[in-house]
């Protein structure tokens, strides 16, 4: 950490932070230049991150060396990770390419959906069981009727079945039925669910908040990983902004981006982010392009009679078209998707 002290600081303010930084066990090494002083400490910057160094009077500046979010920078864990969602692999070389409904809705629905897409190339199942609704008077989700539907699905074709807990008091019960949690983006900051996810032992898909920076999301992250769980994989999903000719903002700068700081998966959802099944395709692709390590996106059969996210979802033939172009996009960039495992039948 730097400390940056004002101009003029008088030589008692300069010793008076020498010397809280020296109480707290830290060495303080003092740099006077001509118009400005700084100190740099050396020590666990943890330590501390939590002092108000910068209330003190004289002190201008104090400058972090090492990122707030250290389990997941680049700094703790230099190569890619990779995740396991089941058989699937997502990180490194591996994409992961999960489709499903936005809602489990009945037996049959998901029967439809998840013999199409896993014929098209998909290879991890979605859909919500509970759903975080905008409106309270909207559908919330079929609950563990649609744990169930989704798990013997998923089984069914050999696919590993992703879902959202919107609650810390239902991610026992989630977690019976999932491969992998799902946490919205209206809950991205919602700290105790993020830490009772960090004490289960499957993995994570974080999505972004609407309205979270690349470094909330990553702090959002550290709170998962800080708890000991290493599987956290993130989801661009677009973000709040002022047009409202796409349901979101995808920002798709927002994955080299994340790449740059972090080890951890990223992957899109241009779903969510566009709310358009016309714009889906185009930016499911720049998702891929831009090293996406997953591309998530809503499927169903009948969008008109979805209970949920249907003028946004694609028809399975859609879908597979898409799929066939996204494949060829990894194929260039030398990436590679799990198949899907054996099915139950
Ligand atoms: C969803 O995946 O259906 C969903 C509600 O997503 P988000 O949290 O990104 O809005
Ligand atoms: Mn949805």
């Amino acid at each position: 950490m730097i400390i940056i002290l004002a101009p003029g600081a008088t030589d008692a303010q300069i010793q008076h932070v020498v010397e809280r930084v020296e109480a707290m066990g830290l060495s303080a090494h003092l740099s006077r230049g001509t118009y400005r002083t700084v100190i740099g400490v050396i020590g666990d910057e943890a330590e501390i991150a939590s002092a108000p160094l910068a209330a003190i009077s004289g002190v201008a500046q104090v400058v972090p060396v090492l990122p707030p979010y250290k389990l997941a920078s680049k700094d703790a864990h230099p190569q890619p990770s990779i995740v396991e969602v089941g058989h699937v692999k997502i990180g490194g070389p591996f994409v992961g390419m999960i489709a499903g409904p936005c809602a489990v809705e009945s037996e049959s629905q998901m029967d439809t959906i998840a013999a199409a897409i896993s014929r098209s190339g998909a290879n991890i199942l979605r859909g919500g069981a509970f759903k975080p609704r905008t409106s309270p008077y909207a559908f919330q989700g079929l609950g563990e009727d649609g744990l169930k539907i989704l798990r013997d699905t998923g089984d069914k074709y050999g696919m590993p079945v992703v879902t959202e807990v919107v609650d810390p008091r239902q991610v026992e019960l989630v977690d019976k039925y999932t491969d992998m949690f799902q946490i919205g983006a209206r809950n991205m900051q919602n700290f105790v669910l993020l830490t009772e996810v960090g004490q289960a032992r499957k993995p994570v898909l974080l999505k972004r908040g609407m309205s979270a920076t690349v470094k909330d999301f990553l702090m959002s992250a550290e709170y998962i990983l800080a708890r000991g769980n290493s599987r956290v994989v993130l989801c661009e999903r677009g973000i709040k902004g002022f047009d409202t000719e796409t349901r979101n903002v995808f920002d798709v700068a927002a994955i080299p981006a994340v790449k740059a700081l972090s080890h951890l998966p990223i992957i899109v959802d241009p779903s969510h982010a566009t709310g358009r099944p016309d714009l889906i395709p185009a930016c499911a692709l720049a998702g891929a392009a831009a090293g996406a390590d997953g591309i998530h996106i809503e499927v169903h059969h009948a969008p008109e009679e979805a209970m949920s996210d249907g003028p946004q979802a694609l028809l399975p033939e859609q879908y597979a078209q898409l799929a066939k172009q996204i494949y060829k996009i990894l194929e260039i960039l030398g990436r590679k998707v799990t198949p899907v495992g054996e099915s139950r039948d």
